[in-house]
């Protein structure tokens, strides 16, 4: 099975996945693999640099989403696929959704544009299960600036409030029109409750 987190920047990911970790390890049988986009791959995490160096400020947007999509495809065949094939259970942080709400909308490109790279890049994989973390574009960025000092500085911290907000309106849209495979929770919440409601909303899909 597989799962995606799905959420703007500052929504809490990455820390909400840490806890889940030791906690789905603890109750279920089945193996777990966790990894994140961009990256999880050496070849992924060279495309993952080179979109994200702050640098970079010249790379055409097209370009940024060709190389998402192609650092997604190297992930997928050298990480997801294999770990999938053996049934484990697959926790990755982003996916295409984050390319529908990042390059298609806020980059403006068109979700539907930035949909059929990526259908071509996965062989048109879907997440059995996407937990979108909710949160409101000016709680995210405030997160973002209280943990400056241990977060990584990269390209997309350049972007503004606007730009962040597109996303997060995105990423409400993509929820909407996809109620059977995503979940979405209020990340502006404690992060033990956001922690708990992603535990039981892998649990309740594992029984199905
Ligand atoms: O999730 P993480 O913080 O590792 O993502 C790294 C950066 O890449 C973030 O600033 C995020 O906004 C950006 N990103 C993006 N488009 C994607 C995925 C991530 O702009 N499709
Ligand atoms: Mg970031």
């Amino acid at each position: 099975i597989f799962i995606t987190i799905e959420g703007p920047d500052g929504a809490g990911k990455t820390s909400v996945i840490k806890q889940l970790l030791p906690m789905l390890e603890e109750t279920i049988q089945q193996e777990i693999v966790a990894t994140r986009e961009p990256g999880g791959s050496r070849i992924a995490e060279e495309i993952r640099e080179l979109i994200l160096n702050p640098e970079n400020t010249e790379m055409d947007a097209r370009t940024e989403a060709l190389l998402y999509a192609a650092g997604r495809r190297q992930h997928l065949v050298e990480k997801i696929l294999p770990a999938l094939e053996t049934d484990k259970l697959v926790i990755c942080d982003r996916f295409v959704d984050s390319s529908l709400a990042y390059q298609g909308a806020a980059r403006g490109l068109g979700v539907h544009e930035v949909a059929e790279i990526n259908q071509f890049a996965t062989d048109n994989l879907s997440p059995d299960l996407t937990l979108y973390l909710d949160i409101e574009a000016h709680l995210g960025l405030e997160r973002i600036n209280q943990n400056k000092k241990t977060r990584q500085f990269d390209r997309l911290d350049q972007e503004t409030l606007e730009f962040h907000e597109k996303v997060r309106s995105a990423y409400l849209e993509i929820a909407k029109n996809h109620v059977e495979r995503i979940v979405q929770i209020d990340a502006s919440q404690e992060l033990g409750t956001v922690v708990e409601q992603c535990y039981q909303t892998i649990i309740k899909r594992l029984k199905k």
